[in-house]
């Protein structure tokens, strides 16, 4: 499958062919038609995968028409580390060019003042670590009632690294009717709950990771479909039996659905 059979806007395939990539990963063929559609996403995948296009291609798209109010971002993307957050950021830059969409990026370590004027002029994708958002919120220059669009990536990395209470937080500001998509490298049961609690009748994905499959035993492969030349498709049979965290045991009863 090409990206131009994804539902991607003509404006977003000229930046992904910029990019000079040609064929979608398998993250992106299976979750950008369910984002576009609106549906909630469970996608168990680690970086390197092109995960972070799979959810910003969509949203692009999804977020061209309206305009965003003044301290109300209408999406918000959070990551567990300052890289992770200003990778993200980047990739808008790189393949919302030709789009005119606001982007805020709210990690630590940055003065809250160039923070607190770009949320004061409206941004249309906020993108954070939990501390330095429940900052700003807290001292009100932000408002999450606006915001229709979740995306919580690399939730495994935000367990081990204490930031679940501060995510709980925060998800209860945002409007109960909004999509939600979550993305993990490892599905453990605790990260399941918060999956559960967090979404609404999910479209589950599991993908492989961008590693050799003898590197990584265990790996989810069931979803793994067409892939670019290089990128990870088929595991021999034996490295099917998944890890007691991996994707591939908690999704089992579900992979109808993915
Ligand atoms: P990610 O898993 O989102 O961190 O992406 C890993 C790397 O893959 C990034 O350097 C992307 O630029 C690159 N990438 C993402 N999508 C594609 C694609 N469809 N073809 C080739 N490279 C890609």
């Amino acid at each position: 499958m090409g990206f131009s059979e994804l539902g991607l806007s003509p404006e977003v395939l000229q930046a992904v062919s910029d990019a000079g990539y040609t064929n979608p990963t398998p993250i992106q063929e299976q979750a950008i038609p369910h984002v576009k559609g609106g549906r909630d996403v469970l996608g168990c995948a680690q970086t390197g995968t092109g995960k972070t296009a799979s959810f910003v291609l969509p949203m692009i798209d999804m977020l061209a028409a309206g305009r965003a109010r003044v301290r109300m971002p209408r999406s918000l993307i959070l990551e567990p580390t300052r890289e992770l957050a200003t990778q993200v950021a980047a990739s808008f830059e790189i393949y919302g060019k030709h789009h005119r969409l606001t982007t805020a990026l709210l990690i630590g370590g940055e003065s809250f003042v160039d923070q607190e004027r770009k949320l004061d002029r409206g941004v249309d994708v906020l993108i954070a670590t939990p501390g330095r958002l429940l900052d700003l919120y807290g001292r009100g220059k932000i408002l999450l009632s606006d915001t229709h669009i979740l995306v919580i990536d690399e939730a495994d990395r935000m367990l081990d690294m204490g930031f679940i209470p501060d995510v709980e937080r925060i998800v209860g500001l945002l409007p109960e009717t909004r999509q939600t998509l979550f993305f993990s490298a490892t599905m453990p049961a605790e990260i399941r709950k918060l999956a559960d609690a967090f979404l609404r009748d999910p479209v589950e994905i599991a993908v492989a990771p961008p590693a050799s499959p003898s590197a990584t035993p265990g790996w989810p492969q069931a979803s793994c479909r067409a892939a670019r030349s290089g990128w990870p498709t088929e595991a021999p049979t034996a490295r099917r039996r998944p890890t007691r965290n991996g994707c591939a045991r908690s999704f089992s009863r579900t992979a109808s659905r993915a």
